[in-house]
């Protein structure tokens, strides 16, 4: 019996999708670098089904690849024509809020942003947050470790997870919903999957710890000479502002281009470097004016030239959308958005260094700089008009060996997927490699499991 068959037999029709069923949105994630449809999409409502399916692909020794909300950008999701795709999608919802504990139990495939929410409805903060929040799911935030721009306040995703259920590659069912903070029985199992990009086995479920919801925001815009001010204040903001829920940088040429396509002018002169700086509010008297007085100090000893205070929850959006910077999307052909991580003292050096070599290479390219520098995250944005196929290799050729010397890492927070996977040992050991291969082995001996993604 083939195995769409055995499939068939034991999942239904309904779940089992293959020829025109399978929808176009099962060939990419969004690095759209998926070129195959998979032979069949699994949608599985249930974890049982979610083991049988896996236990009969391990049977028939016939690869998987788990596909989430595909917002991915590092290709992890993107089947090649011999995969099956099981679909998170339909494993989805929120099974409790433990309020005394402080956790949420969650379905795989809920979206982010629908667990957000029901935080928020609780009482509580859900501190994992992404720009792709709409559309990417819980399980996929924990298989891509996810990062985003509340890191610096609650730590990456997971810091965030108490518990995890995962199906291994044979069909085996790893329950481990731990609910406690404190919990020292031996190896600490969830960390093996979460970040492992579905290589290791699929999430199913996952125990999410919460914090209080802040009852709002106070967020300025800095204006910056140099990058060394940019460390100095964030010194600072570390010691003085106890709630500091974000500390973004750009430098000077993505924060113009950003300003121009939202048709903003926030400073007389574009700065060398502009700074968000948010703080949680705890709703209590005098915590507008202790952030106005920590900038004022800051502007008074000449760290920072200027300061914008938003006085709306608008003013603050506005902000955020030169941040986030979507225009850049529309307005840069073929845009290539590296992920990377410094030590924070190297990233204003590393920046220079490296945008110095991409522009010597590509003279027309826009490169620019931003990142959640308080993670030591750096990110860069490179476009060149009329980019041939081979011109994101060109440009990993150059930045991944760059970072490797300053003892950085080739992924922050995106993930290694295909994309990055022929450069992981410009961050990674051949000691440390030789391990994952044992770790994979032993949990996925058929290789089963998403196969060439992170490890070759
Ligand atoms: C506009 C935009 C903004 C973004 N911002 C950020 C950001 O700030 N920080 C950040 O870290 N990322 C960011 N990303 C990248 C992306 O959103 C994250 O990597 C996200 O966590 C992926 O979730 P997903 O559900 O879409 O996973 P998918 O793309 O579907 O899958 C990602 C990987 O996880 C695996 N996977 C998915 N679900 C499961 C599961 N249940 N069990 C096991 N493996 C699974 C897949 O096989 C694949 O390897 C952004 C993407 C976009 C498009």
């Amino acid at each position: 019996m083939s195995v769409i068959e055995d499939l068939t037999r034991s999942l239904g029709e309904a779940v089992v999708l293959t020829g025109d069923r399978i929808a176009e949105r099962h060939r990419s994630d969004a690095s759209l670098t998926g070129r195959s449809l998979p032979k069949a999409v699994l949608r599985p409502a249930s974890v049982a089904e979610v083991a049988a399916a896996l236990r009969i692909c391990d049977g028939h020794r016939q690869s998987v690849v788990p596909q989430g909300g595909m917002t991915g950008l590092a290709g992890g999701a993107n089947p090649a024509a011999c995969d099956i795709v099981i679909s998170m999608e339909r494993l989805s919802g929120i099974e409790e809020i433990d309020a005394a504990a402080a956790t949420m139990t969650v379905l795989a495939g809920t979206p982010l942003e629908v667990a957000q929410r029901a935080a928020e409805d609780a009482g509580f903060l859900l501190p994992i947050d992404l720009g792709a929040r709409g559309s990417c799911q819980i399980g996929g935030n924990l298989a891509t470790n996810a990062g985003g721009i509340r890191v610096i306040r609650n730590g990456v995703a997971r810091d965030n997870v108490l518990g995890i259920e995962v199906v291994l590659a044979d069909g085996t069912v790893v329950s481990s919903l731990n609910k406690m903070i404190k919990n020292n029985t031996g190896y600490d199992l969830r960390q093996f999957f979460i970040g492992s990009e579905g290589t290791l086995g699929i999430i199913t479920r996952a125990v999410l710890r919460l914090r209080p919801l802040p009852a709002g925001r106070l967020t300025a815009l800095c204006a910056l000479d140099s990058y060394a001010d940019v460390v100095a204040l964030l010194k600072r903001a570390q010691r003085a502002l106890s709630g500091l829920s974000a500390f973004e940088a750009m430098w000077e040429s993505y924060f113009r281009f950003n300003c121009e396509a939202e048709g903003r002018q926030f400073f007389e002169t574009s700065p060398a470097f502009a700074a968000i700086i948010e703080q949680d509010s705890r709703g209590q008297d005098g915590e507008r004016e202790q952030f106005e007085a920590f900038l004022g100090q800051a502007l008074e000893d000449g760290l920072i030239g200027d300061a914008l205070v938003a006085q709306s929850e608008k003013e603050a959006q506005a902000f955020w959308r030169v941040r986030e910077g979507h225009a850049m999307d529309r307005l840069l052909p073929s845009l290539v958005n590296l992920d990377l991580s410094l030590p924070i003292g190297d990233i204003g050096r590393f920046a220079e260094e490296c945008g110095r070599a991409l522009s010597a290479r590509f003279p027309p390219a826009h490169v620019s700089f931003f990142g959640h520098v308080g993670d030591s995250n750096l990110h860069i944005a490179f476009s060149v008009p009329d980019a041939a196929q081979e011109t994101a290799h060109q440009v990993d050729a150059i930045v991944y060996p760059l970072v490797a010397a300053y003892d950085g890492s080739i992924s922050a927070e995106h993930g290694i997927g295909t994309l990055k996977r022929d450069f992981l040992d410009h961050s990674r050991s051949e000691a440390e490699l030789d391990v994952m291969r044992r770790i994979k082995h032993a949990l996925d001996p058929n290789g089963i499991l998403n196969p060439g993604k992170v490890l070759r």
